[in-house]
This record gives structure tokens, C-alpha cells and sequence, in this order.
């Protein structure tokens, strides 16, 4: 039920203005209305903090079905469980409560800076700087690649606390887009996701009240590592939405398109490309799906599965979207019909919440 009605959602008010939002590279507000109004836009957030309370394989149905009409609107429901999750898991009850309830009403969006310049798939090597100044924290630094930045009213950074140590000298705070001190670089051009902004966040002197600290003094870095356990698997579902999108639109062009006086489709050459894309999405959906119900339980081997989700059905989006755009011909290279910006999108989720070289040392080092 869940799946049919993000369906007709995302094929109604999301669909009609993805090939827009990719050619002029703004952002999705017509999604954002629409999933807003249905209350799609962060179903994890709990009921007690007034939210949908979706579980993980709902959120991860909602992200999979936004994705595969439009990548760029997937990443609204899907950051907003990345920013605010980091509160969730770490948060007090104060922090919970206050940040929970906006986020869930749809009056804030929730961003997550983890990444900066010289800080990416090595995030412990950030230079972002929080000192303590009384009840008050004062941060500085730059946070680069920020999805949503600008359009959310509400940011978790990570910053350093204690430079002494490394990792377990990193801190987790919220900042919100108001704070003074707090601003924003241009949007990045990119190759695709083009109506997700990614823009720089610059912290200068941004002063903050300590109780806005995610968990203790140096627990920053954890949490954000826990963080990605959860969501990776949020990009996984991305990845298998642009994947379905891209499969189903080239079903059904193989039956209209005729070459040799018969529909493209009649041929063998071009039928087992399509079982193959199939076969690949529905192992990428096995894998998601249970990775989904291990992020809901907890269970001690999230971290492999949560990478392997993410690597496998990333790579399966990748692959997949590019036989799309073979199976269309020259039609499909064209940005007359979908499966381009399909495959353009799609290589973002092999990059970010680490690369798939990143996913694969995650899960050698936890091999189950
Ligand atoms: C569109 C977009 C949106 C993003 N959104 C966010 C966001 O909202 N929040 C956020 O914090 N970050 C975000 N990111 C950042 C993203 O997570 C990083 O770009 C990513 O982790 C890679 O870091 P990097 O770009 O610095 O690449 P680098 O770390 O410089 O990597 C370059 C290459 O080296 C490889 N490499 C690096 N180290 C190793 C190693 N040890 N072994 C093997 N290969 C290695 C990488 O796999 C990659 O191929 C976003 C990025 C993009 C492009």
C-alpha cells in the first residue's frame, strides 16, 4: 500500500517536472510541496517526536520510489533522515524534541557536513574547529559538498573539539541557518542530482549554546559513523529507484521501436539485456531490503550489510542505467528522453556516503 501510494504520488506531482529541474538545475519544490502535504518528506522521524514513524524498509520503499521518477526529489526524504539521525541516535531528549517536531511539520529540512575540502573519503582529517567559550560553543571552518545546504533550515556538523585526538576528538552539534556567522557558497555544477543543491557551508565565529552538542565531548565522529550504517542503505534504495526507473522506461520503448520491420523487443540480443538489468535490480532490492530490517533491528552485522548495499546496488544503477541509454539508441542519448539524466544521476551514488572503494574497505574490515 505504502509503494502504490508514493507511486501515484511521485508519478503525479514529482514525474512531470524532473526533465525541468535537471535542465535548469533548480531545486525540487514541487516535490517538496507534494511530499510535505503527504507526509513523505522524513517518515523515520518517531511518532513521539511527532513524526510518521516509518520504519527503515519504509523509508527505504518511499526513497526507492521518489528515486525512480526523480533522483534530485530522493534526496529530500533521504538527507533528511542523514541530518537528523545523528540526534536521534546521540541526541538528548531536549535536542530530540526541538528539532524532531520542526523537521516532522515540514517547516525545516535537516542537512548533515561531515565532508570538507581536504576531508573526504579520510572525514576524520576535518579541520572545522569548535572551541568552548563558557555555556557557549564557537565554531569555524568550512564544510564542503553540502546536500540541501541553503534550503535546510537546520545543519548537524562535525567539528574538532580536542585536535589531541584524532577521531575521538570530533564533535557533533547542530547549527541552524540563522545562527549569525553561518553561510553559503554557490551551488556546485555538477554531472547530475542537478536539482539537489551542493553548496559549501561556511561557520564563521558561529556561536552556539553548549546544549546544542549531539551526545558528550568527543563523541562526534562515532555517531556520524553510525550515522552512515543506517543511511547508506538510503542510497542503496536511491540507487535501485534510478535502476527500476530506468528499466521500466526501456521496457516499454522496446516495444514501440521497430528496426528490421519488427519491435526491437522481438529480439533475443535485446531481451537478455533486459533479464540481465532485472536480475541485477531485484538481487540490489534482496540486499537493500535486508539490509533495511538489520538497520531496524540493530543487528551486529549492520555495518557490512549497510556497505554492501550500498556498493552492490550502486554499482547495479550505474550498470543498469547505461543499458538503458544503450538499449534507446541514439534516442536515449538525447535529453529528449529520461534514461540520460538517469544515468548521470546515478554515478553520484557511487561517490558519496563514501565511495565504493570506501564500501569495500568498510566491509573488509567487518567481513561477517
Ligand atoms: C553531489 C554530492 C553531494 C554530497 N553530499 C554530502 C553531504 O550532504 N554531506 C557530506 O558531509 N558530504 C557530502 N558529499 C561528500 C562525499 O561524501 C565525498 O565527496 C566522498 O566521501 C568522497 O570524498 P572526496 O570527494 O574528498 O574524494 P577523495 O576522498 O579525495 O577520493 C578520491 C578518490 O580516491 C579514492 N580513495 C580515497 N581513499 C582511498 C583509500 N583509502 N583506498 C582506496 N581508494 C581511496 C576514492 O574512492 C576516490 O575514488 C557529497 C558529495 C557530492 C559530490
Amino acid at each position: 500500500m505504502l509503494r502504490d501510494a508514493v507511486r501515484s504520488l511521485a508519478e503525479a506531482k514529482i514525474a512531470p517536472h524532473a526533465a525541468a529541474v535537471d535542465e535548469e538545475a533548480r531545486f525540487p519544490r514541487e516535490a517538496l510541496d507534494a511530499l510535505v502535504a503527504n507526509d513523505l518528506h522524513a517518515v523515520h522521524v518517531p511518532e513521539e517526536y511527532g513524526g510518521a514513524g516509518a520504519d527503515a524498509l519504509a523509508t527505504v520503499i518511499v526513497i526507492e520510489e521518489v528515486a525512480r521518477v526523480c533522483a534530485s526529489s530522493s534526496l529530500i526524504p533521504a538527507v533528511n533522515k542523514l541530518g537528523s539521525l545523528p540526534v536521534i541516535l546521540s541526541g538528548s531528549e531536549a535536542l530530540k524534541k526541538k528539532y524532531m517536531a520542526p523537521l516532522a511539520k515540514g517547516e525545516g529540512m535537516f542537512s548533515y557536513c561531515l565532508s570538507e575540502p581536504d576531508a573526504g573519503s579520510d572525514a576524520a582529517g576535518m579541520k572545522t574547529r569548535a572551541v568552548r567559550d563558557g555555556d557557549f560553543w564557537v565554531l569555524n571552518g568550512v564544510k564542503r559538498w553540502i546536500t540541501n545546504a541553503g534550503e535546510s533550515e537546520f545543519y548537524t556538523v562535525m567539528a574538532v573539539t580536542d585536535p589531541e585526538k584524532r577521531s575521538k576528538g570530533i564533535s557533533a552539534f547542530v547549527v541552524e541557518k540563522g545562527d549569525p556567522g553561518v553561510s553559503f557558497g554557490a551551488p556546485e555544477k555538477k554531472l547530475g542530482i542537478k536539482g539537489s543543491p551542493t553548496r559549501e557551508v561556511y561557520l564563521d565565529n558561529v556561536r552556539i549554546p553548549a546544549d546544542r552538542m549531539i551526545g558528550e565531548e568527543g563523541t562526534g565522529f562515532a555517531t556520524a559513523m553510525k550515522t552512515l550504517d543506517h543511511t547508506r542503505i538510503t542510497i542503496a534504495a536511491q540507487a535501485l529507484g534510478i535502476a527500476q526507473g530506468a528499466l521500466d522506461y526501456a521496457k516499454g520503448y522496446v516495444k514501440e521501436r521497430k528496426q528490421f520491420g519488427k519491435p526491437i523487443a522481438d529480439f533475443q540480443g535485446v531481451q537478455f539485456m533486459l533479464a540481465d538489468m532485472a536480475m541485477k535490480i531485484e538481487a540490489a532490492r534482496q540486499l537493500t531490503y535486508a539490509a533495511a530490517a538489520k538497520s531496524e533491528r540493530g543487528d551486529s552485522d549492520l555495518t557490512f550489510q549497510g556497505a554492501a548495499a550500498k556498493c552492490f546496488a550502486s554499482d547495479v544503477a550505474m550498470e543498469v542505467t547505461t543499458d538503458a541509454v544503450q538499449l534507446l539508441g541514439g534516442y536515449g542519448y538525447t535529453r529528449d528522453y529520461p534514461v540520460e539524466r538517469m544515468m548521470r544521476d546515478a554515478k553520484i551514488t557511487q561517490i558519496y556516503e563514501g565511495t565504493n572503494q570506501v564500501q569495500r574497505i568498510v566491509m573488509a574490515r567487518n567481513l561477517p
